[in-house]
């Protein structure tokens, strides 16, 4: 498959593998935990690594490397590991690059669980951790240190949707030989490709767009055959956070409608957007695709548009928060992004939990903050549902006044 194929294209075909035995056209399901050799020779050849093929399930399965492969090529990088979870692939991407005495510079808001990771859990192995604010550049430069090995981020940043510039924090990391890691879940391959302006590593939470049908919790890191293989070779053959072929099989086919999905994505959020922006109980939206967003301008040059996530602020209480949630009949209250189905949560009350209140303030996580990844129904069905909601916490709201 040459890479010159629009992206439409090869989310269907490029990384395919051929069943040449049968000539499958969806991609068998290798349930399979090891592999025969056909003598004690070949296995040894194997191991050695002079000859290609299958070991052992923890090291390589036929499924898992096809979604690798596609994958690779959705992401314009030389090779692809896949994981078990999104923070499978979060938690060894990094420590395959960190040891002891190393120093990582992170986006001061970040995936919960990454935050909890790096902030809580790091400083047990001995790596140092400085949260900055990735939009400033003078501020990254001024935290990197001498023994600063990884830069590390996610645009747009999880909750708020403030976007990075790749193009910058690429430029730095290459001049202060960092190895520069972006978290890509919440715009998928299909809007913004972080290899094209220099990022060497690229994760996905697969459990997110990439399968997009909320059944499966997965990961991929992508980036060079060399970073790949260490990874690979290392934190997970060795610590085990592998994905199994089915798994691999239920993102290989979500990925195949990707383009299609994102796109209905991407059109819904943009007049959700607009109907929550004109709302007089909502004090702000977050949403890249807004001209009023801070990150409108890397539109275009960045990210192809604006994507299907959003958080806004309601103009009232914790409390009205909470009735306005309780109050939608079709979008379901729910952590994850990317499916088909609308799903609202509260940031910081959920996923956000990790953060001490004022670590929260510092990321610009606010009680009345609500993020909302808007899903594939008829767009009219989802504002409908939004504005009796709305309705329903103006009136509570004039009762208690
Ligand atoms: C969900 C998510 C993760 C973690 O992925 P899991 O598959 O749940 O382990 C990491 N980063 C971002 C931005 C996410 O949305």
């Amino acid at each position: 498959m040459t890479n010159s194929r629009h992206l439409d294209t090869k989310t269907i075909h490029a990384g395919k593998i051929k069943d040449n035995q049968f000539g499958a056209l969806s991609t068998p399901i290798f349930q399979t935990s090891t592999f025969i050799f056909e003598n004690v020779e070949q296995g040894s050849a194997r191991f050695m690594g002079e000859e290609e093929g299958f070991i052992y399930g923890r090291l390589g399965n036929p499924t898992v490397r096809e979604l690798e492969q596609r994958m690779a090529a959705l992401e314009l990088t030389e090779d692809a590991a896949a994981f078990g979870s999104g923070m499978g692939a979060v938690s060894a991407t990094l420590l395959a690059n960190l040891r002891k005495g190393d120093h990582l510079v992170a986006s001061a808001a970040l995936y919960g669980c990454t935050f909890a990771l790096l902030n809580h859990k790091f400083a047990d192995f001995g790596i140092e951790v400085s949260f900055v604010d990735m939009t400033n550049e003078e501020a990254i430069k001024a935290a990197i240190k001498d023994n600063t090995k990884v830069i590390y981020f996610e645009t747009p940043v999880n909750p708020n949707l403030v976007v990075i510039d790749m193009e910058m924090i690429a430029k730095i990391a290459k001049e202060a030989e960092l190895v520069s890691i972006v978290d890509n879940t919440f715009m998928s391959p299909a809007l913004q490709n972080p290899a094209e302006f220099g990022i060497d590593l690229i994760i996905h939470s697969a459990t997110k767009y990439l399968n997009g049908h909320g059944d499966v919790i997965a990961g991929i890191t992508c980036g060079s055959k060399e970073q790949i293989e260490n990874i690979k070779l290392t934190t997970l053959k060795d610590m085990g956070a592998v994905m199994s072929p089915q798994d691999a099989w239920l993102v290989i086919r979500g990925l195949k409608t990707l383009s299609v999905r994102v796109e209905r994505h991407c059109s819904n959020a943009m007049k959700v957007a607009q109907y929550l922006e004109a709302h007089p109980r909502i004090k702000q939206v977050n949403y890249p695709g807004l001209a009023s967003h801070q990150g409108y301008s890397l539109i275009g040059r960045q990210m192809r548009a604006g994507g299907g996530i959003m958080a806004f602020e309601i103009e009232g209480t914790f409390d009205d928060t909470v009735h306005f949630m309780n109050s939608l009949k079709m979008c379901s209250i729910a952590v994850s992004l990317g499916d088909a189905e609308s799903l609202i949560q509260h940031p910081a009350s959920m996923t956000h939990s990790p953060y001490e209140p004022e670590e929260r303030d510092a990321a610009g996580i606010s009680e009345t903050l609500v993020r909302l990844s808007v899903g594939l129904e008829y767009v009219e069905d989802i504002i409908g549902d939004l504005a009796q909601a709305l309705e329903s916490m103006t009136n509570r709201i004039k009762q208690v006044i």
